[in-house]
């Protein structure tokens, strides 16, 4: 891994850009991590691609195009995907309840469409697809996934998304009730991150 990297995050979403920053320190890794507002902000990308791993490349290369030679590209595409509805909301977790929805909508979308379902039908995954491009043509895609079961109301405050539905496996807290530290060690982005990790550590 070359010292002083500089990684240009492929988001215009906070919370996964904070989620990515304590990841990218606590492994130890020496890279400086950029907000894409860094270079006018994460342009528009139409996530058409109907995959995780389609949108994530998406932004990747939409990104590259704005990105400084010498940065390396982060973009992620990542969502919540439930059994009983065939893989809903999945690559339209952000915008389940519509183009504008918020978080909240969005929950209470999938609290109606799995209305009735019981315990042991909800089961769901996060899914994180990771795209990284270098400066040097290094092109590396890394996927995670955490698996678990979305409850029938909202518990907990914290974090973001669907946090407050989604109780990972082994759990009894969602994870709008775990703390930062400890999502970081179970969820879908730490489980790319971590095989990004190994590969940054290897090179
Ligand atoms: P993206 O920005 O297109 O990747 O959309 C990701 C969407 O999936 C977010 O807006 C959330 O709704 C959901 N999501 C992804 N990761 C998480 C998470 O860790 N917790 C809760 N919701 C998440």
């Amino acid at each position: 891994m070359p010292r002083s990297l500089r990684l240009l995050l492929a988001t215009g979403n906070a919370h996964k850009a904070e989620e990515f920053s304590r990841m990218f320190r606590e492994a130890g890794l020496s890279c400086e991590v950029v907000p894409a507002t860094a270079v006018g902000g994460m342009p528009k990308v139409d996530e058409t691609a109907g995959t995780f791993a389609g949108n994530a490349r998406l932004k990747a290369e939409a990104l590259r195009r704005l990105a400084p030679s010498d940065h390396w590209v982060l973009a992620d595409d990542s969502g919540l995907s439930c059994d009983a509805l065939g893989g809903a909301p999945g690559v339209d977790s952000a915008v389940y309840a519509g183009p504008r929805a918020t978080d909240a909508e969005n929950r209470a979308k999938l609290l109606g469409a799995l209305r009735g379902i019981p315990v042991s039908g909800r089961a769901a995954r996060f899914t994180c697809h990771l795209v990284l491009l270098g400066p040097e043509g290094e092109d590396m895609e890394f996927t995670g996934h955490c698996e678990g079961s979305v409850l029938e109301a909202e518990r907990g405050v914290g974090g973001f998304g669907y946090d407050a539905l989604f109780v990972p496996k082994g759990q009894s807290r969602t994870f709008a009730e775990i703390p930062a530290g400890e999502k970081d060690a179970l969820s879908h982005r730490a489980q790319a991150f971590a095989a990004l990790a190994a590969w940054f550590r290897l090179g």
